[in-house]
């Protein structure tokens, strides 16, 4: 899951990133308003989630939130409001945030709020994913097979959740790099490979149905 992080305190900006990273978020971050429109602009399919700032230079919270969804871009928004005041709440939710968040406030808080806005009902049974008898806990980490528990790195999960959100559609190599690392890595299409390696040795070698198949000069579908 990609994560854009609009805030212009360096400090905290850097904080939620590191915070994010370990829990195996892709997180760019942005420093003003401006910025931040042009990055969730340019690449409008790429972040999974915006958590906006309120209080920002050149455009504030209200006003990004605003433009992008007139643009027509749908990508759920937490914004982070300084305040508690009731009327920037009204009005960031007015503007078109999904939800906030008022400084300061607990790690733990904040991931549960991301993970209620990535929720997507019809691809889930509560909080956990499940495609034929693979299932991942995007709270608890967990993925099992046939009910024995899989251990995966931080990466591998990181592209096994984005694959089973997306269960059923085939995904390119570039729009799972964009979804799984941030602007700074440097991944190659066949660094993808490699990690579609180790996951498929993972979640299929040991089991008779294959659920990860490749599409080939597509990319990558996870289905039962
Ligand atoms: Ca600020």
């Amino acid at each position: 899951m990609k994560v854009l992080v609009v805030e212009d305190e360096y400090r905290i900006a850097q904080a939620i990133k590191e915070g994010l990273e370990d829990e195996g978020y892709a997180v760019d971050a942005e420093h003003n308003g401006q910025d931040g429109y042009n990055a969730a602009s340019a690449a409008p399919d790429d972040y999974d989630i915006i958590l906006l700032d309120v209080m920002l230079p050149q455009m504030n919270g209200f006003e990004v939130a605003k433009q992008l969804r007139v643009d027509g871009n749908h990508v759920p928004i937490l914004m982070l409001t300084a305040k508690d005041a009731e009327a920037d709440i009204v009005h960031g939710l007015d503007a078109g945030a999904d939800d906030y968040l008022a400084k300061p406030f607990s790690f733990e808080v904040l991931l549960a709020r991301m993970r209620a806005l990535l929720r997507r009902p019809q691809a889930t049974t509560g909080e956990v994913f499940e495609v034929g008898d693979l299932t991942l806990n995007p709270a608890t980490k967990q993925v099992t097979r046939s009910g024995s528990e899989i251990q995966l790195t931080a990466k591998e999960f990181a592209i096994l959740e984005y694959l089973m959100r997306n269960a059923g559609q085939v995904l390119s190599k570039e729009s799972i790099i964009t979804h799984v690392w941030d602007f700074d890595a440097d991944v190659l299409p066949n660094n993808v490979e490699v990690f579609m390696t180790f996951l498929r040795s993972k979640i299929d070698k040991p089991f008779a149905v294959p659920l990860l198949h490749t599409v080939r000069g597509f990319g990558y579908k996870l289905s039962a």
